[in-house]
Formats: structure tokens, C-alpha cells, sequence
């Protein structure tokens, strides 16, 4: 096991150990199948995870929905404090965390230390929160009467979480739903378990170091199963799901059978617009980063270059010339000198591999990369595509690897139609220097994602904003703006104290 290298020491320091229990309800007992974690770097396994049975799954609910009756009671600056302490605990771990994200889902070390300086930022953004939750006051038509919006924390709440951010989107829902007085459940991806073990030690660490019940943060680790028994329980009054449209679209359906409430955060299909004015140099340094980095594997991963004619050509050729100058920066994503880590399975990689072989079956031109990469770990090469039709099947479909396709158009609106003509409705972004196209681009018949950029990449969103997208990428909204509203429920509350009774719009019944 890496574990036992001393290379790996950090991961003692995060409390993990070779045989780690991947359930916590208050107590840490598993009694499911063991898995082993591996590094997509080299293929080896890290350590191993005791997985949660159907009945621990049970406890942890039954648990969760016990510690919410005291966690509920809080006062919402108590609950707040609680979050900033775990954001403290965070920053004292940053650096160890950091380090086994990027061992165990396989991205660099600065974007896994972004990922919990993410979940820090939201812990901050959380703090303020709970010295600011509002409930409006409404002027009544009635004299002596009040109207007022009240806002109560919904209850246990479950968060499945994809492979790609096993950190920040534990972390955004997490740190929003505590502050709103909602306890969870919180299933990850399977392949990301020991990240799970050891962020909830931290989140444990502060709740235990208060006096608060564990379960106010439980962890199920598990597969689909564990995911499903999640999804059907009616005492989970909201599911958090991020990962596939094929999945969260069954998630959804599922949910809804039982008017559970669902946050869904899907798949995208991100393109960048580059208009006849575009700033080349923004766009070259924004579009490295945004089509090839974290090895394709953002949601938000920029998937379409949508080129105007007049830059086709240049643009293509620069892209080329820039993809060619990180070849030599893959390989270990804990090494400084690394841009670009693995693939996060085999499995992507025969996705990618099929994709590829699809491409150039279709017509399209592999202008650069296309191929795995010979060394141990899941390595492929970033990848450009030209000559497919904007609108084939292949295009507009979210493979989760390095592939861009390269398309070109002949003016600002048909690149809006083509960005807008994909099932996803993730992220987009235009390059220009035309502020007239900046407001046709950000207005009614622009872009129709919920991540609506200019002149900056598709991807790598701040927590100030909400986050999340249209179409069938789910439509849940999660961290800052109004996100919170998604784990509260409202109470339209209308408090008489006139002495008499009076009926809206004046209805006068009986005497
Ligand atoms: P996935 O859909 O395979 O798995 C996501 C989670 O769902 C995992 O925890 C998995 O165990 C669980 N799961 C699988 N089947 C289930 C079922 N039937 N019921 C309940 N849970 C089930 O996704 P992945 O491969 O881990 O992640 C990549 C995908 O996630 C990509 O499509 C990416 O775009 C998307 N993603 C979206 C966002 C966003 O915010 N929109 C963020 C990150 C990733």
C-alpha cells in the first residue's frame, strides 16, 4: 500500500491508516463490502475502505435525523460559529489534503489545494450567512395584520457527490446546509473514499471538540446501492446530487415519486465563443487551462471552440503550438513541475480512446494528441478535433476527458445558436472587446447556460456567485447568491392583531 511509503507520510497526519471504516454516524462502524483506493497516477492502491451496509446506511440516516432536532434548535450564529471553526480545521490541513486529493482523484497540487481553499472560502461565505439569513416583511392589506416570510432548515438532507471535486462540492453543500440548520448524509463517489474519510475527521474533530452529536455530518461510503436507498428515503427532505445527466436524471425521477426535493448539478458542454474582435492572447491563455486542464475533467471543461472564420485558422494553429508545449508537463500530479495529471480510471480512458477512434471514423481530423499515454497511471494526451459537424451526435455529447472540438462559425449569432444547441446547459463564455455583443451574449437571446462568462475561462467558478446549470445539466443552483433558499423551507406567515377578523381582497361573508 502507498500508505505504508514514507513519500506518502501526509496521509498519517489526516488520521488515515491502511484498513480505514468509511462510515460515520457519531460512531465510525462499516460493515459493507472493503474497497481499495487507487492512484491514477500509477495505478497502485493507496489504502483500503470498509463500505456501509444497507443497515449502516440506516443508522446514519436514523442518526442524522436525530442529531437535526438539537442541530435545528441552534441559534443560526451558533451554527455558523461551528462552520468557521471546521474552515480553521481546514486551513491547519490544507496542505495534507491537498496532497491526497491530488493522489486519489488525480489532479495537480495547486487545483487540489484550490479545492479546499474552495471549501474554506464557502465556510467564510457560510459564517456571514448565519448573521444575515433573511425573512422578508410584506406590507398586509389588512389593517393590523403582518405578513412575513419565515424560513426554517428542512431536516436531514443527503449529498451524493461526483469523483471530479471530492472536496469543494462536499464543502458548498455542507458548510450551507449547516448554517441553514439541516443535518446530512453524504454518499461520495466510491472511487474517492479516503478524501470522504478524511474530511469528515476534520468536520468530527470540531463537532466533537463542541459537544455536538457526530451525526450532524454523517458519511455513508458506498456505491450506486448505497446511492439509491439514499435518493428513495422520504427522510432525506432534500438530495444534493452532482454527477452524470444519465444518473441525475434517474435521481430526479426518483425524488420527485416521493415530492422529496432534488439540487441537481449535471453534466455540461461548455464552449467558448470566439468573436471577429477577440483578444487572441486572453484567449490562448484562457483556452490551455480551460480545454486541457485537470485533464478535461471539469464539469465545466471547455468541450467546443466555436471560432469566427476570420481567426479560424490562427486560432487552431496557436491552440496546436500551446497544447504541444504541456506534453512535457503530464505525469505526476504531486510534482511542482506537473500542468496536467491522469485520467481518474482505466474506464476514462477507454472512453476517451473510444471517442477518439469515433471521430476520425466520422471525418473529423485529430490536429493534435488523440493518443494514451505509454507509461504507468492513466495518462492520455490533450486533444484537438476538427472537421466534425457542429451539431453531431459526437459533439454534443460530454466525454469526460482533454478532447476539444474546433468548429467554425460566421458570425456572433450562429455561435450563440450553437452554444445554446446542446442538451447541457453548463457554462459558455465569449471572447471580445465589443460591449454591444457582451450585452447581446449576457441577454435574452444570448447564452442559455447558468455560467454566463467574458474574456475568462469556462471553467473555474468563485463561491460568491450561484453555481450550476440549465437544461440537462439539472438546474440546481449551489453556493453563494440566494443557493441557500434550496436547503430552507419557507412559511408564508400572516399574524393578526387588529382584535378582528378580516378577509383578503375585502370578501365579505356572512355578516
Ligand atoms: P456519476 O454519475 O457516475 O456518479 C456520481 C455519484 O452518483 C457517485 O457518488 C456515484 O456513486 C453515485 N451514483 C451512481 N449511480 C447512482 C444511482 N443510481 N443512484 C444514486 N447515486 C448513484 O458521475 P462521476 O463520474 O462521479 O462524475 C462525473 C460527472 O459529474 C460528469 O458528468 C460531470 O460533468 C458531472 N459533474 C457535474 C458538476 C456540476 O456542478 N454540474 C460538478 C462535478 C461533476
Amino acid at each position: 500500500y502507498l500508505i505504508e511509503d514514507p513519500k506518502y507520510s501526509f496521509l498519517k497526519d489526516l488520521g488515515l491508516e491502511n484498513k480505514n471504516v468509511g462510515v460515520f454516524n457519531g460512531k465510525w462502524e462499516a460493515h459493507g463490502q472493503v474497497i481499495q483506493s487507487f492512484s491514477p497516477a500509477n495505478g497502485k492502491v493507496i489504502a483500503e475502505v470498509q463500505t456501509a451496509s444497507s443497515s449502516d446506511y440506516e443508522a446514519c440516516a436514523a442518526a442524522s435525523q436525530d442529531a437535526w432536532h438539537y442541530w435545528a434548535e441552534l441559534p443560526a450564529p451558533a451554527r455558523g460559529e461551528i462552520v468557521r471553526q471546521i474552515g480553521d480545521a481546514l486551513r491547519e490541513k490544507l496542505q495534507p489534503l491537498g496532497k491526497l486529493v491530488s493522489l486519489e482523484m488525480g489532479k495537480i497540487l495547486p487545483e487540489a489545494i484550490g479545492e479546499v481553499v474552495e471549501y474554506i472560502h464557502v465556510c467564510d461565505l457560510a459564517l456571514g450567512l448565519s448573521r444575515s439569513l433573511p425573512g422578508t416583511v410584506f406590507p398586509s392589506e389588512r389593517p393590523g395584520h403582518i405578513l412575513i416570510e419565515k424560513w426554517n432548515p428542512l431536516g436531514p438532507i443527503g449529498i451524493i457527490t461526483a469523483f471530479n471535486f471530492p472536496v469543494a462540492v462536499f464543502g458548498w453543500n455542507s458548510a450551507i446546509a449547516m448554517v441553514c440548520g439541516d443535518t446530512s448524509v453524504w454518499k461520495p463517489s466510491d472511487t474517492t473514499p479516503l478524501v470522504a474519510v478524511a474530511v469528515t475527521k476534520i468536520v468530527e474533530s470540531v463537532l466533537k471538540k463542541n459537544d455536538i452529536p457526530g451525526a450532524v455530518a454523517a458519511l455513508c461510503v458506498g456505491g450506486k446501492e448505497i446511492g439509491q436507498q439514499l435518493v428513495q428515503d422520504p427522510r432525506m427532505k432534500l438530495v444534493s446530487f452532482t454527477g452524470s445527466t444519465a444518473v441525475g436524471q434517474q435521481v430526479g425521477v426518483e425524488v420527485q415519486k416521493r415530492f422529496g426535493r432534488h439540487l441537481l448539478e449535471l453534466g455540461g458542454n461548455n464552449a467558448i465563443v470566439v468573436n471577429s474582435d477577440a483578444n487572441l492572447d486572453l484567449l490562448l491563455s484562457a483556452a490551455l487551462f480551460a480545454c486541457a486542464g485537470t485533464a478535461g475533467q471539469r464539469c465545466t471543461t471547455t468541450r467546443r471552440l466555436l471560432i469566427h472564420k476570420k481567426l479560424y485558422n490562427e486560432v487552431v494553429s496557436r491552440l496546436k503550438k500551446s497544447f504541444a508545449g504541456v506534453i512535457s508537463k503530464i505525469g505526476d500530479p504531486l510534482l511542482p513541475e506537473t500542468l496536467i495529471g491522469p485520467l481518474h480510471t482505466p474506464a476514462a480512458v477507454e472512453a476517451y480512446k473510444r471517442t477518439v477512434a469515433e471521430a476520425v471514423k466520422q471525418g473529423g481530423k485529430i490536429e493534435f494528441g488523440g493518443k494514451v499515454i505509454e507509461r504507468e497511471g492513466f495518462f492520455v494526451e490533450p486533444t484537438i478535433i476538427t472537421g466534425l459537424p457542429h451539431d453531431s451526435p459526437l459533439v454534443k455529447n460530454e466525454c469526460f476527458a482533454p478532447i476539444v472540438y474546433c468548429i467554425e462559425i460566421p458570425d456572433l449569432e450562429t455561435g450563440i445558436k450553437y452554444n445554446n444547441e446542446v442538451d447541457q446547459g453548463l457554462s459558455s463564455s465569449l471572447f471580445t472587446e465589443n460591449l454591444g455583443d457582451v450585452f447581446k451574449w449576457i441577454g435574452p437571446h444570448g447564452s442559455d447556460c447558468g455560467i454566463v462568462n467574458v474574456n475568462i475561462p469556462t471553467n473555474g467558478a468563485e463561491v460568491g456567485g450561484a453555481f450550476g446549470g440549465e437544461k440537462a445539466t439539472g438546474g440546481g443552483r449551489e453556493c453563494g447568491s440566494d443557493s441557500w433558499k434550496a436547503y430552507m423551507r419557507r412559511a408564508t406567515v400572516t399574524i393578526n392583531y387588529s382584535g378582528a377578523i378580516k378577509l383578503a381582497q375585502n370578501i365579505k361573508f356572512g355578516d
